[in-house]
């Protein structure tokens, strides 16, 4: 099937491949219930067609950072168990409370605005306690947990909340052998001990996330937290790769060349003139830059750069990559205004990966996917995507006249 004009750049989103990284991540933790993490529009994935994928592929709880991101699935009629674990002071938690939104409460303060909510709203809250076991990053210290559990005991006997679940973080599962790792489960183990002896059963215990549900076994508890797996990268490209896994990344970036054109050796290129052209060259513009997401560190250093696919074979990003675009380096093939050129993708048809521009720009695969901006439509395919009515006509998509093709045929053409 041939692209058909008039699309400048789309993210292609493989619902099914999305189902089914969450039936692999959940035949691998065996019993325990896997959450998958929807938060940040699921990794730049798309909020609601992710988690109604994630559910079709065997998750049994949703997981977000903000309230409000909560409240999205709600009101798409979205109703799975969800937890919403960054409270800030003053946030409304009524229609959370009353849309059955379990909420994370790791400080007495929220406790407290917890409780306020449910005796506003009527109901009982469903709070899942945030402990600390040595990240440092949320939770209720040590010192704080005790203090902590009786207030939610004196809560819980007055009926205005329910714990269905206690749970930390881990800083280091990706490493293995780190002895944090060890140490974490050891506070953890500890700080569900005082639970119990504080009168708090601590519900579904949950520590892991995607690298200790894949990789650290002792970690799994009654539900692991997976985020990046459930998009098909692994959270440990060095220790396993996604396909080593039986991981598929579910995300296609690509864009139309919207310009091509020749220039002779020594010409400078872009902001900076920091690439230099070896000899006379043909030059393609990328209608993707920082503001769709693209990170500015995976621009040209001399050495080496962020690489697009473009007619059968990766480009080097000629220079520093702009706000709405990138030059690229065609050499001497005749390549012309509207070919393909696919950003990112699971790497099948020899396109980089998001494992690819993490290392180009010094960051994480998390990081690449999840920036993918709002300014780029997302198109879902897979056979889901017509069950779940997310499929093309749609999705909102902004100056979007057609959708391209799909990924899997656009290279085929050329090679
Ligand atoms: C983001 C997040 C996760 C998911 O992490 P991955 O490494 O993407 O699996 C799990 N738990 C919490 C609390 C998070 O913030």
């Amino acid at each position: 099937m041939q692209p058909r004009p008039g699309v400048p750049a789309e993210a292609v989103v493989d619902l099914d491949a999305i189902a089914r990284n969450v039936a692999v991540v959940r035949e691998r933790v065996g019993g325990p219930q896997v959450m998958a993490v929807v938060k940040a529009d699921a990794y730049g994935h798309g909020l609601v067609p992710a988690a109604r994928a994630a559910l079709a592929g065997g998750a049994t709880w949703l997981g977000v950072a903000h309230v409000h991101e909560a409240l999205a699935l709600r009101g798409a009629g979205v109703e799975a168990d969800l937890l919403a674990w960054i409270l800030t002071p003053g946030t409304d938690l009524v229609p959370a409370l009353r849309r059955g939104v379990d909420v994370s409460v790791a400080a007495v303060w929220a406790l407290e605005e917890v409780v306020a909510a449910a005796r506003a709203s009527a109901t009982t809250a469903r709070i899942h306690l945030e402990v600390d076991t040595g990240m440092s990053r949320g939770g209720a210290s040590p010192e704080e947990w005790p203090a902590l559990l009786d207030a939610v005991a004196g809560h819980v006997a007055d009926g205005t909340v329910r714990v269905r679940g206690t749970w930390a973080h881990f800083a280091s599962a990706d490493v293995p052998g780190d002895p944090s790792v060890p140490a974490q489960l050891a506070a953890f183990e500890a700080a569900l001990g005082t639970a119990r002896r504080h009168g708090v059963e601590p519900g579904l215990r949950h520590h892991a996330n995607s690298a200790a549900a894949l990789f650290v076994p002792q970690a799994r508890y009654d539900l692991v937290r997976v985020g990046l797996a459930a998009y098909g990268l692994s959270p440990a490209p060095d220790l396993a790769t996604g396909a080593d896994l039986g991981l598929v990344p579910a995300m296609t970036l690509q864009a139309r060349l919207a310009h091509v054109r020749r220039v002779p050796r020594g010409a400078g290129v872009s902001y900076g003139l920091t690439y230099t052209a070896e000899r006379d060259t043909t030059l393609g513009l990328v209608p993707l830059g920082y503001g769709d997401g693209l990170p500015r560190h995976a621009s040209w250093d001399g050495e080496r750069s962020g690489e697009v696919l473009v007619a059968g074979a990766r480009r080097r990003i000629a220079g520093r990559v702009c706000m709405d675009q990138v030059v690229l380096d065609l050499g001497d093939d005749a390549v012309a205004p509207g070919e393909v050129a696919v950003v990112l993708g699971p790497g099948t048809r020899g396109e980089a990966t998001a494992d690819d521009w993490a290392r180009a720009a010094g960051t994480i695969s998390w990081e690449i996917v999840t920036r993918v901006g709002a300014r780029v439509p997302r198109r879902y395919t897979g056979r889901l995507a017509e069950d779940l009515a997310t499929g093309p006509a749609e999705v909102p998509a902004a100056g979007l006249a057609a959708p391209l093709a799909d990924p899997a045929d656009l290279v085929g053409d050329r090679a």
